[in-house]
Parts: structure tokens; sequence; C-alpha cells
């Protein structure tokens, strides 16, 4: 059935991304937002704008009864949750499910099982992908989590079986760091994700970022390659590349997720996550259930539109692309331009009294930033995605080169002088990259 209406809950960058590709399919677009986004441009742009105000500014794109009532009143097919807020709340789908409002992503269930660490390890590793060394079931004394660790050997990280954002995790090096260690992620645990359930995992020393884009219909799944995302922050990634690796192991690994996800009855878009140790060999570490943040790179190099391909799977339609069809081309490189000071990654926000972003080819830059645009403090930092494309990887950074000398924002700190800096080391440059990457580069920040 084709979606008459669809509702966006959620705001910034990626509201305006799907706004446009609803846009592109002849859809009309219905959006929530708060106070402080009233005036934001995918507010604007967007043929219905319904208020939820709240005093706590996150309330207002968290509300579920609120959100669903909403679409109730504006007749929406379905709700958009683009990423972070309800995206990954198998309550909300739940509760939409009962409502017959389709959610643009994967069942309840489906959620429900990839939104616990332990669940998914244990399904994937059933599909037959390489997981880490760990535990199977939560931990929660000392001396089990010892006993293992002494059967796959330190160092090991205890994480969160809710966890999400790089909360709740510790690198435990002895045994008798294990109490303390296990009390302090249980309790971050408890209090962010509301299970204080806890695993053990072999800590993987010197790894790369690597993250599969897939796609699925519920029956069949198809990949769209590789994401290098190794370059982070707290666990957070700064800087996006693809391709990465060579097409044998793409193969390879492209054939267990598509595996993984049809195994789950997987629909809509999907991001694998791995590791990959320095012989090479890949870890799963878990499956985002949603469009993320860097599906853009993938957009670029591969030229299909992720955003209305999950859209369509969410309107019933199969997938009809064959995996052959899909093909890279180039390379694509993305910096996020987070409103931070470019030192400390202090948030900075405040007033746009002037912006200019890049254009021209091979450059795309997805963000909802304008003149007079005030960048509120509360919500996530990012302000722009800027891309660059170029038929090698060396272009692509010339371009990414050209493009951020060319970005002007006058008002707020941007994490620009930090993506110029990255742009000219040796190590990035060399593609000597691991997730310390950020931790051993300390003079980009001198
Ligand atoms: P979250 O869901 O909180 O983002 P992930 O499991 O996706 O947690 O891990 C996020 C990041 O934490 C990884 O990109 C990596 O930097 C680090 N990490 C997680 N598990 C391991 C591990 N077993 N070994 C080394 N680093 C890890």
């Amino acid at each position: 059935m084709a979606f008459k209406r669809v509702l966006i809950a959620n705001r910034g960058e990626i509201a305006l991304r799907i706004l446009r590709a609803l846009r592109d399919m002849g859809i009309s677009v219905a959006i929530i937002h708060g106070r402080e986004d009233r005036l934001s441009l995918p507010v604007r742009l967007s043929d219905v704008a319904i208020p939820i105000r709240r005093d706590n500014p996150l309330d207002s794109y968290l509300d579920i009864e609120a959100v669903i009532q909403a679409a109730k009143d504006i007749d929406a097919d379905a709700i958009h949750p683009g990423y972070g807020f309800l995206a990954e709340n198998a309550n909300f789908v739940r509760r939409l499910e009962e409502e017959g409002i389709t959610f643009i992503g994967p069942s309840s269930e489906v959620m429900t099982l990839l939104g616990d660490k332990i669940e998914a390890r244990k399904a994937m590793e059933a599909a037959g992908l390489p997981i880490a060394q760990g535990s199977s079931e939560p931990i929660d004394e000392a001396g089990v989590a010892s006993a293992l660790a002494d059967k796959i050997g330190y160092p090991v990280i205890i994480k969160a079986a809710a966890g999400g954002g790089g909360i709740g995790m510790q690198i435990v090096n002895a045994a008798d760091e294990f109490a303390g260690a296990l009390k302090l992620c249980r309790s971050r645990a408890r209090s962010a994700f509301g299970d204080a359930r806890v695993f053990v995992e072999k800590y993987i020393v010197g790894a790369q970022h690597i993250e599969f884009q897939v796609l699925g219909d519920g029956e069949k799944a198809i990949h769209f390659g590789e994401r290098f995302c190794s370059i982070q922050r707290r666990h957070q990634k700064l800087v996006e590349e693809g391709p990465w690796l060579e097409p044998e192991v793409r193969e390879k690994i492209g054939a267990l997720v598509c595996r993984g996800a049809a195994q789950v009855g997987y629909k809509g878009l999907a991001t694998f996550e791995f590791l990959r140790d320095k012989n090479g060999d890949f870890y799963f570490l878990e499956v985002n259930p949603r469009v993320q943040v860097e599906h853009t790179v993938t957009e670029m190099i591969t030229g299909h539109n992720l955003v209305e391909l999950g859209i369509r799977i969410a309107q019933g339609e199969p997938i009809t692309l064959s995996q052959d069809e899909i093909s890279w081309h180039g390379h694509a490189i993305q910096c996020r331009i987070n409103a931070e000071d470019p030192v400390g990654f202090i948030p900075s926000p405040g007033k746009l009294w002037d912006c200019h972003f890049p254009s021209g080819y091979g450059i795309r830059c997805d963000t909802h930033a304008h003149v007079g645009y005030d960048m509120p403090g509360c919500f996530d930092s990012l302000l722009a995605k800027l891309l660059a494309w170029g038929e090698t990887r060396d272009a692509a950074i010339a371009r990414m080169k050209t493009a951020l000398d060319e970005t002007r924002i006058i008002g707020i700190e941007t994490l620009i002088p930090l993506h110029r800096r990255i742009m000219d080391e040796s190590d990035f440059r060399a593609r000597d990259i691991t997730i310390q990457y950020v931790d051993e580069h300390q003079e980009l920040f001198g």
C-alpha cells in the first residue's frame, strides 16, 4: 500500500533527509516538533507540523502516546523514526502495531531481539557470523567473569546488554578489577537503559570499526557494502568513509550479513557493525535497526537512495534489486560538522549569524542549518554532514579539504579545524587507522 502521509518523529538534518525522500515519492509530509524547533527548516518545509510542548525539550520527541495521538489526528499511514529518540524503542513499535500505524523499520519482535546484545550475538552466531569470544549469558559475579577471562585471555570488555551510544562499557585487564568494574557497568546500564544486565567479551586490541549496510524485506536481504568508521571520540564516530575492503572480503562478509538479516526476518534498513583485528578477522558487534547518520557515504558510492528504499519496504514492496545490481564507484568521505569546540568537544550552541555550506562537483552537504538558525544546546550537536566523493581516496580527501575551506560558519564553534588536521595527518593518509586513532593523535588537538 502506497503511503499517502507519513509522520516524521525526529528533528534536525535527518528530519530534512526523510522529508526530501517523502516529497520525491509524492507522499505528504507531517512532522512533530518541540518548542526549540518550531522555526526549523524541516518544520517550515513540512505540509503539516504538530507541536508537542514539554518542559524538557527531549520529551517532545520521546512521548510515545503523544506521537501516536499526533499520527492519528492527521491520519498518518506511517511513522518514520529517523535515528535516536524512539528509533530503537520496541515498546513504541509495539504500540504502533496495536494502533495499526506502520513503523518504518523492523517489527517489535525483531527490534526486541536486536536491542539485546546478548540475544543478538546468539542469533548472529547461529546464522554463521563470527563473534568475539565471550559470555552467552548475563554476568553479575566477579568470580564467573574472571573464570571466563582466564579462558579467553585479557583484556576483556564489560558491555551492557541493552547498551547504545558507548554507555556502560569498561575494559578490564586483571581479575581484581572485575568486582568494581561490574558494579559500575551494571549501575550505569540500569540508569541509562533501565536494564542492569551486562556481559563480557574479548577486547579486540588495535581494531578497526567496519560496518555493512543492509536492506531486508522480511524474506531476503541485500547489502550495499561497507563503511569504515574508526575515527571516533568516546565511541562516537567523527569521520566515515567507504569503500574500505578488498572485493573478496566484501563478498564474504556481505553474504553473511544478508544471511543474518534474512534469518531474523529483518524488514528495512539495518547496519551490521563489526570490529576487524590486525589479522583481518571480523567480530560481529551489533545490528543498528534503523537508518544511520552515515548512510550518506553509501548513497554516494552506490547511487542508491537508501532512505527511499527503506520507505518502500515499509509500504510492503519486496526488494526488486538483485545483489549483482549493487556496485561501488569511487570513494566517499563524510566529516561530521558538530557544533562543538574542536579541542575539548564541549557543545557550542548559539545563533548562526552567517553561514555558507559548500556544494559543487562531488560534494554533498546534509544540514538543517541556515543563516539565523539558533542551534539548541539540548539536542545532539550534529549541525551538518559534509561529504566529498572522488575517483580515488586521495581525490576525495583533496575535495574534502577544498570543501572544508569553503565552509563558513559565524557564531558558533565547530569541528572543522579538527577535520582539516585529520585530512592532512599522515596515518590517516596512509589508511593506518584503528579505533584508538583519536587517543593516539593528541597533536590534532594542540
Ligand atoms: P554501542 O551500542 O554502545 O555503540 P558497540 O558494541 O557498538 O556499543 O561498540 C561501540 C564501540 O566500542 C566500538 O566501535 C568500539 O570502539 C568499542 N568496542 C565495543 N566492543 C569492543 C570489543 N570487544 N573490543 C574492542 N572495542 C570494542
